[in-house]
């Protein structure tokens, strides 16, 4: 066989034949997406073509330059994180890729509350380890006697990722607080994806697993918060020794990152996002607002979906029903073991909200 046994549990999309119909949808109102709907910030762009233009256009040092990296330490210095070392990586995306290499052996157990992102699940497999799923239904709630019962001799990690795709959820610092204890009872590493940290709306911060617990590895990045989802950037920090095995790994597989993406996040760790959080809330309280009567749903306390459960508990068949009616949304089963949910995002015009908003009513 030419495929590596690598790969043998790597699978196409189950819902595959929903991204087909979607294809077909012209002029779509288009609630799936996963990125902000703004661009970056002018004076951020200026600044990664004036780094372009100086000739800033290089390999950089395979862990990040040293400017972003203390700019970095010091923003989670200041956020009260526990870190030996900083390293900048291609998104979060690569920064878990490297964590996932780093720590997971074939046959690990990695213990990943239900709903979650998609990536977690296929970059375990990737290893050989095995995803161990945790339901968080209805509430999306950490709930300590469905983690422990979960758990096994082979447990090596748990991912935590606050706030939260697709639920919209902000963990309550009660919740990580009590798997911050089991995970030092058993002695387990956490990794924490802070990537929507900037996306909170009732509250100025909220609070994360690095806070709490020292083996924690905590990834973050500008994909979102500054609209950067094309310059891959992203940064992981955490305990010394795992760092510095990512950092040879990174030379190995990346290299290096994005050299002018580099310059350009110093400046944007300093550049204030509140007003654009300020709309995004704005549009959250709309599709909040929108579908509670009809719908069974949490509000999201932040990144930008909301979750809702769909009438009749069979996502998939409400998501093709929406596509027939010129609505593209996820169905809850690509971020899930259930199907019972839809993830709509609400990254886009307050226009698009409202057209999706009565497509909805009018099909729940
Ligand atoms: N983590 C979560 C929870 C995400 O939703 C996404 C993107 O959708 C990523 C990571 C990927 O981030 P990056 O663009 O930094 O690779």
């Amino acid at each position: 066989m030419l495929i590596s046994d690598r790969l043998r549990n790597i699978k196409p999309s189950g819902v595959r034949r929903i991204f087909d119909l979607a294809r077909q949808m012209k002029d779509p109102i288009n609630l799936s997406i996963g990125e902000p709907d703004f661009d970056i910030p002018e004076p951020l762009k200026e600044e990664g073509i004036d780094w372009i233009r100086r000739g800033f256009n290089k390999y950089t040092p395979t862990q990040g330059i040293p400017e972003l990296r203390e700019k970095i330490a010091s923003h989670l210095k200041k956020k009260g994180v526990h870190f030996e070392e900083v390293m900048i990586t291609a998104g979060v995306t690569g920064g878990l890729l490297l964590a996932s290499l780093a720590l997971i052996n074939p046959g690990d157990e990695v213990i990943i509350p239900d709903p979650y992102f998609v990536m977690y699940e296929y970059q375990v497999l990737l290893m050989g380890g095995i995803p161990v799923f945790v339901d968080t239904y209805p509430e999306f709630r950490l709930k300590e006697e469905e983690i422990v019962k979960k758990l096994s001799k082979k447990t090596k990690l748990i991912i935590i990722n606050s706030p939260n795709n697709p639920a919209g959820t902000v963990y309550p610092k009660d919740d990580l607080m009590m798997v911050a204890k089991i995970a030092r009872e058993r002695d387990l590493f956490i990794l924490s994806d802070d990537i929507y940290d900037n996306f909170v709306f009732d509250a100025p911060t909220c609070p994360c697993m690095g806070q709490l617990y020292e083996k924690t590895l905590t990834f973050g990045g500008f994909s979102k918060g500054w609209g950067m989802t094309g310059w891959r950037l992203g940064y992981a920090a955490g305990p010394r020794d795992i760092l510095q095995q990512m950092i040879t790994l990174q030379q190995y597989t990346f290299s290096s990152v994005n050299s002018f993406a580099q310059k350009a996040a110093i400046k944007a760790l300093d550049f204030n996002v509140d007003d654009y959080i300020e709309r995004y809330k704005k549009k959250r309280d709309l599709i909040y607002e929108g579908l509670k009567e009809k719908y069974h749903v949490q509000k999201p306390l932040g990144a930008f979906y909301i979750f809702p459960e769909v009438p009749g508990g069979n996502g998939e068949a409400f998501v093709e029903r929406a596509i027939q009616q010129n609505l593209f949304i996820i169905p809850g089963s690509v971020f899930s073991k259930r199907n019972t949910h839809v993830r709509i995002s609400f990254a886009a015009s307050e226009e698009m909200l409202f057209r999706g908003i009565e497509i909805l009513n009018r099909i729940g």
